[in-house]
């Protein structure tokens, strides 16, 4: 039987690209759970409705349609918004409506619905410690705060997204890092059962073997 590998972390540090890359070799599904988020915030954004009105919000995400495709597409009432959801303004906002308690619950219940079938490797904020509490393996990733506004920086650039210089990403990221680990509701932290990886100065590669190993155990009792 597929494990379902968790991995969680500050924004930035890496774990949609592992994630990603690490899905491919392993012919597992990558779940990007912060595109729910922002899509949630994008449609709320689009249609004017507070980012922190939990009710309108709630009702609006009820009649949402959000799919993750196995290409790395990402459909809001099946229009790709892939790239729109990635622009400053909206990592902004997704953190926002994060922090609503019956958004969470929604999107969570979606995610729990979508792992059942194990072969998930799912990043987020909140998969090792509530969505996915019994991953077969658990990865909180780091990285330096230098580190991650850069790496978004180049990564904004590559896909033309538009984008502010290296400064206002790190503003823009310790700002969400303390949105994120300061929220009531699920806040970010280190699941006790999770493995830290600080990807600082390692390269994506490096990352995914050490994954991999940790993950090696189980894969080989799938395989058996
Ligand atoms: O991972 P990404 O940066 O795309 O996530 C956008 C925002 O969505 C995060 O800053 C965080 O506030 C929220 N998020 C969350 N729980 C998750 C995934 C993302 O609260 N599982």
């Amino acid at each position: 039987m597929a494990i379902n590998i968790a991995i969680d972390g500050p924004s930035a540090a890496g774990k949609s690209t592992i994630a990603k890359k690490l899905a491919k070799k392993l012919g597992y599904v990558h779940l990007d759970t912060g595109a729910m988020y922002r899509c949630t915030a994008y449609k709320a954004l689009q249609k004017g409705i507070s980012l922190e009105d939990e009710k309108d919000v709630c009702s609006m995400l009820a009649k949402t349609e959000i799919e993750l495709t196995s290409e790395g597409k990402v459909l809001l009432d099946g229009a790709d918004v892939t790239m729109a959801i990635r622009a400053d303004e909206i990592s902004l906002a997704a953190s926002k409506v994060s922090k609503l308690v019956r958004v969470r619950e929604d999107l969570v219940r979606r995610q729990q619905k979508m792992a059942e079938a194990k072969g998930y490797i799912m990043d987020g904020r909140d998969i090792g410690t509530v969505v996915l509490k019994d991953a077969e393996v658990k990865i909180f990733m780091t990285a330096s705060p230098e580190a991650r506004a850069k790496r978004r920086y180049d990564q904004n650039i590559a896909n033309h997204i538009p984008t502010g210089d290296v400064a206002e990403i790190a503003e823009d990221i310790r700002k969400r890092d303390y949105e994120d680990t300061h929220r009531k509701a699920s806040p970010l932290c280190k699941a006790e059962d999770a493995s830290e990886i600080d990807t600082s100065n390692m390269t994506i590669d490096e990352v995914c073997c050490a994954i991999e190993a940790l993950a090696q155990p189980f894969l080989e009792k799938e395989n058996a």
